[in-house]
């Protein structure tokens, strides 16, 4: 974990006169965001302002000073910048060759604008398509074709009402976009007009503030919002252990006394954390900072985003080498999302290698074999 001490921020030139009130405050870090390539030479010497620029004209550039700030910003194989900084390959048909736009079907099939119902129990609830970061990998990257917008009240109101009218959802997730960039007044309406549906069990909040901006999480009236309708769980998104910091401890501090659970969703992502020691090392810190690792991810099939594939092998032997290794607390499930809306499937590797009349033949973490009874 990264410790950042006193007026850290200062050491870039560009916030020597920002206070810590300013720095600390989330809505200081959303207005002062990086929204275009022209604003990043203020922080990052560029080589290759063009390419950035055209692919930025396409897919949107966007990231929090907080973030960037925790990159080593003279290295472009940076883990950090390399989520945030626009790619040629994103645009370059010989490396999204055969990815879709919307893979997984969420728009064609939704039975009401911004909601999917893909599992009988559940459904994706679609808040805003703005996001204080726009991660190059993000598997909605077609939002950031559109222009940046929060739904009206009208729109929401139409998707409580399917959910209302559908007694088998028990669950919520509301993502986006990130809906925690949401003002306080308007992620409260969606959360306690969940909340009130008897039938809804849990709300859950897919966020990525936590690693962009923590300091969501320093503002009291959230964690208010999150004590009262106490049905909230918070997933969020760490991809590589550089991202969490002193700060991301105290905020998932704040988080917890709330009583909201936090979960973790990585996705593998070539050369940012695709092998097995950058993985067990996030597990770890994770785990320090009390954040439970959920999922592990095969990254998805979509236009934009394909360059970052890895095989799913890759995927398969980072679990092989977290088992045993790692606590159980710190094993995800890894996971591909089936396109055309066919949903997630785990994957692990084989431990039980044989099944005889009466025995089964299992296999340990060590490759230890044994015949058991059963
Ligand atoms: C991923 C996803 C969910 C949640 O699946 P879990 O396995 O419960 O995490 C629900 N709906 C949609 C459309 C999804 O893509
Ligand atoms: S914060 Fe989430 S929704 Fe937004 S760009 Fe990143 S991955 Fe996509």
């Amino acid at each position: 974990m990264r410790i950042l001490e006193g007026d850290y921020w200062k050491e870039i030139p560009l916030y020597e006169n920002i206070s810590e009130k300013e720095w600390k405050d989330w809505k200081w870090q959303i207005r002062n965001r990086f929204k275009t390539i022209e604003d990043l030479k203020k922080i990052i010497k560029l080589q290759n302002e063009e390419t950035l620029k055209k692919v930025s004209e396409i897919y949107h550039f966007g990231t929090t000073p907080y973030y960037i700030f925790l990159a080593d910003r003279q290295n472009p194989n940076d883990p950090i910048l390399k989520q945030i900084l626009p790619d040629e390959k994103e645009i370059d048909e010989n490396y999204q060759q055969g990815a879709f736009l919307d893979p997984f079907l969420e728009d064609e099939k939704s039975p009401v604008e911004g909601l999917t119902h893909r599992y009988p129990d559940r459904v994706l609830f679609r808040a805003t398509n703005f996001c204080s970061v726009y991660c190059r990998h993000c598997m909605r990257k077609r939002m950031f074709l559109e222009d940046e917008r929060s739904r009206t009240k009208q729109e929401y109101d139409r998707m409580f009402e399917y959910i209302k009218s559908n007694k088998n959802i028990k669950e919520v997730l509301v993502s986006g976009g990130d809906p925690l960039t949401l003002p306080n007044s308007k992620l409260e309406y969606i959360i306690k007009n969940l909340y009130e549906i008897d039938h809804i069990d849990v709300i859950r909040i897919g966020s990525r503030e936590l690693v962009a901006n923590p300091f969501r999480f320093y503002d009291e009236e959230l964690l208010e919002i999150f004590y009262k309708y106490d049905k909230v769980w918070l997933v969020t998104h760490f991809n590589h252990p550089n991202e969490i910091t002193s700060e991301t401890k105290k905020a998932v501090k704040n988080i917890l006394s709330t009583g909201t659970p936090v979960l973790n969703q990585t996705v593998l992502l070539k050369d940012i954390n695709d092998d097995k020691y950058t993985i067990e090392n996030l597990m770890r810190e994770l785990l320090k900072v009390k954040i439970k690792p959920y999922y592990l991810f095969h990254c998805d099939p979509t236009k934009g985003v394909y360059h970052f594939k890895t095989g799913i092998e890759k995927g398969i032997e980072i679990m092989e080498y977290l088992r045993g290794r790692v606590s159980g607390l710190g094993n995800p499930t890894f996971a591909v999302d089936l396109i055309n809306g066919l949903g997630k499937v785990p994957l692990l590797p084989q431990y039980l290698i044989e099944k005889k009349e009466n025995y089964y033949k299992f296999r340990n973490y060590e490759g230890k074999e044994v015949e058991v009874k059963i």
